[in-house]
C-alpha cells in the first residue's frame, strides 16, 4: 500500500470510528525514531563515571576541569563528523591525543587510555528520567527504533544492558551504516531497515538540533526536540513539537 492510500485509509477508518480528522492528525504518527544520548540515555554521567575510571587506570588526575576540557575536544570533534571531515573510528584514540596534548603529557599511551575509556563507557546504561516510562507506554501503539551517532560496540552494550530492549524493533548506528546524522543517507537506511516508507508518518525525537532536528527536517519527517535545558532554538529550525521532559510526549503521540 502506498502512502498516500494509507493516509486515506487511515482518515476513513478514524471517521468511522467517530473520530474527527484534527485529532485523526495527531495519532497518524506510526514510526517514532528516537536518539539514544541526552535524549533517552543519560550519557554525561555514564561519560564522567568512564572518564574517571580510565583515568585511575592510567593514573591521571581525575578532575571536573579535566572532564570539562575532555567534553569540549568531544564534541567539538563530533561536530566535525556530523559534517563528514571524521570518522567514529578516529575520534575514539584523537580526543584522548588531544586531551593529553593540551595537559603537556606524553599522548603515547591514548589508544590505550581511548579502549580502557570505551570498555567504562560500554557498561553506563544510564537512563534520563521518564525514558522507560514512556517508551513502555508507546510501545503498544507505535513502532520504536533508536537512531543515534556513536560507536558501535558502546552503544550495542548500553542498550543491551537497559530496560528499554522490549520496547524497540531496531537499534540503529551511524558506525554501521557508514553515515551519521544530519545525513539523509542514515535515514534512508532506517526507513529500509524497518520497512517504513512513509514518510509523513515518521517522527524523530532528539535533544540535538544540528543532527536530530536538522537532519529530520532534511529528510522530511516530523520532529520532536527534546529540550530539558530550554535551549533557546539558534540555528532558526522550525522544529514540529517542542518538550521539556519526556513524559510531555504523552500529549503529542
Ligand atoms: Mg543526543
Amino acid at each position: 500500500m502506498n502512502c498516500s492510500r494509507m493516509d486515506v485509509n487511515m482518515v476513513m477508518l478514524d471517521r468511522l470510528a467517530g473520530r474527527s480528522v484534527a485529532e485523526a492528525h495527531v495519532m497518524d504518527y506510526e514510526l517514532i525514531l528516537f536518539d539514544a544520548d541526552g535524549t533517552l540515555f543519560d550519557y554525561d554521567r555514564a561519560e564522567r563515571h568512564a572518564l574517571e575510571k580510565a583515568c585511575r587506570m592510567h593514573r591521571l588526575e581525575y578532575s571536573e576541569r579535566l572532564l570539562e576540557r575532555y567534553r569540549k575536544i568531544n564534541s567539538a570533534l563530533w561536530r566535525q563528523l556530523e559534517e563528514g571531515f571524521i570518522t567514529s573510528a578516529e575520534i575514539r584514540v584523537e580526543r584522548f591525543r588531544s586531551l593529553l596534548c593540551e595537559l603537556g603529557l606524553d599522548a603515547a599511551s591514548a589508544p590505550e587510555l581511548a579502549q580502557d575509556y570505551l570498555s567504562h563507557l560500554a557498561q553506563g546504561a544510564y537512563l534520563i528520567d521518564g525514558a522507560e516510562e514512556i517508551c513502555r507506554y508507546l510501545a503498544p501503539n507505535y513502532r520504536l527504533a533508536i537512531l543515534t551517532n556513536g560507536i558501535q560496540e558502546v552503544q550495542t552494550s548500553r542498550f543491551q544492558a537497559s530496560p528499554l530492549v522490549p520496547y524497540f524493533d531496531r537499534l540503529i548506528i551511524s558506525e554501521e551504516v557508514g553515515f551519521s546524522k544530519p545525513r539523509p543517507e542514515i535515514f534512508e537506511y532506517a526507513m529500509n531497515a524497518l520497512g517504513h516508507r512513509c514518510r509523513s508518518t515518521t517522527m524523530i525525537v532528539g535533544d540535538s538540533l544540528t543532527s536530530d532536528m536538522r537532519g529530520g527536517i532534511n529528510y522530511g519527517i516530523a520532529t520532536c526536540w527534546y529540550n530539558p535545558q530550554a535551549r533557546e532554538n539558534d540555528m532558526g529550525l522550525e522544529v514540529d513539537h517542542e518538550i521539556y521532559s519526556l513524559d510531555q510526549l504523552g500529549r503529542i503521540l
